[in-house]
């Protein structure tokens, strides 16, 4: 009964690891998927979650029963703080609810399919180009997905009149996904100035912002500052929903940890939401894991643990911000042909090259680096050591 099934496609991000493991050559790089490495190319667990682990493995009166449908409650309280501020104003009147979910996606799948049932509009808009999962998340979750124009190729910056047209002539209502900082993969964010224009036309067209935050803290080294635009549009009192994930900024990948923020006008509501997205959880997985949220917990709500998380991810967002100015300068050195200024103005995790897919295809094939076809390199798979092997391949791509 399988026989007729044909072969799919490998992911094209995670497709790349696959080709990468099957390359003999001792020199080749993997740029193509955003996990942090570190100066010796090293996959690392930080110490603050190294230390949560060793208080819940002492801690013997934990058991492994299962979490509600929701999740832990301590853990979705302090997420919701961390994204929202300590003392945002729709926490403290009781208008937001937070679900523990399977990560960033599982935030995003979760929160598509609670709108795809109960929201008036199915539109949503994303920006071109996005994350590619984005699209098949909110596909499959039942809501129809558009693009609004976000990057300027010949700028290698915003198409902020093109993003204004389009949130203009969106069908009144639609959603919005915005990510919250270090867009991926363009490395493009706007300005302060420009998401506050951004704000006033989303809640004039009554649109609605689902923020995308994996990033939080490892953009700019500031938990606060990655948060701002998220809570600029919290601050007028409006709805808004966001899908964080901790796999980034505390290294927890693997153990699939989020959460899923919905804020409303008001308590009651807010209530009714919250039940409605247990049914939507319930048959999807249950429950989620309880290590990871318990991991995440633990941190944030001891105080030297929390400073010494917050110490070990500066260090990470400005290891990958050193990688941005070495590779700008070792393709300075050799005299490229071309602006390469982007490399240190964009943000975030991954750099948007402008190197088109036969330029790749190239590098793949002549020094073993892999990267998505579209360009996009992660900054945190580079070290001082494998810099200038990139910038000849670079050099050699763009000359050749
Ligand atoms: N959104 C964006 C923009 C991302 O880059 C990622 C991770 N690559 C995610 C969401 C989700 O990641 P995860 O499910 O691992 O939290």
């Amino acid at each position: 009964v399988f026989a007729h099934i044909v072969q799919a496609p490998e992911d094209p991000i995670l497709g790349v690891t696959v080709a990468y493991n099957k390359d003999p050559s001792p020199i080749k790089m993997n740029l193509g998927v955003g996990a942090y490495r570190t100066e010796e190319g090293k996959p690392v667990v930080l110490n603050a979650v190294r230390k949560a682990e060793q208080l819940l493995v002492n801690d013997v009166s934990r058991v492994k029963e299962y979490l509600p449908i929701v999740g832990l409650a301590e853990f979705n309280k302090l997420s919701a703080k961390l994204i929202l501020g300590a003392d945002s104003p729709a926490i403290q009147q009781n208008r937001v609810t937070t679900v523990q979910c399977l990560s960033g996606t599982g935030s995003l799948r979760v929160g598509g399919e609670f709108l795809a049932k109960h929201y008036h509009e199915r539109t949503i808009l994303i920006p071109q180009p996005t994350w590619g999962n984005h699209i098949k998340v909110f596909n499959l979750s039942g809501l129809n997905v558009k693009f609004y124009r976000y990057y300027d190729p010949e700028t290698r910056g915003l198409n902020f009149q093109g993003l204004l047209e389009d949130f203009e002539s969106a069908p009144s209502g639609s959603i919005v996904l915005l990510h919250a900082c270090a867009h991926n993969p363009t490395g493009v964010d706007p300005t302060p100035d420009q998401w506050d224009q951004i704000k006033q036309l989303i809640r004039s067209k009554s649109l609605l912002p689902f923020f995308d935050s994996a990033y939080q803290g490892f953009a700019s080294g500031s938990l606060d500052a990655d948060a701002q635009p998220i809570r600029m549009f919290a601050a007028d009192g409006g709805e808004l929903l966001v899908a964080q994930s901790y796999a980034k900024n505390m290294g927890l990948y693997g153990e699939r940890v989020g959460a899923l923020t919905i804020v409303c006008k008001a308590a009651d509501v807010a209530s009714r939401v919250e039940s409605q997205l247990k049914l939507v959880i319930r048959p999807m997985y249950s429950n989620p894991p309880i290590h990871g949220a318990s991991i995440v917990a633990t941190i944030l709500r001891d105080r030297n643990l929390y400073d010494e998380w917050t110490v070990e991810l500066k260090a990470m967002a400005d290891r990958i911000i050193s990688m941005r100015q070495q590779l700008f300068d070792a393709i300075q050195s050799r005299g490229t042909p071309g602006d390469w200024s982007h490399i240190i103005k964009q943000i975030g995790m991954f750099t948007f090259t402008g190197l088109n897919s036969q330029q790749v295809a190239f590098m793949t094939k002549e020094y073993h680096i892999y990267m998505t076809s579209d360009g996009r390199i992660s900054m945190a798979g580079l070290s001082s050591r494998t810099v200038p092997h990139l910038a000849d391949a670079i050099h050699a791509a763009v000359t050749g």
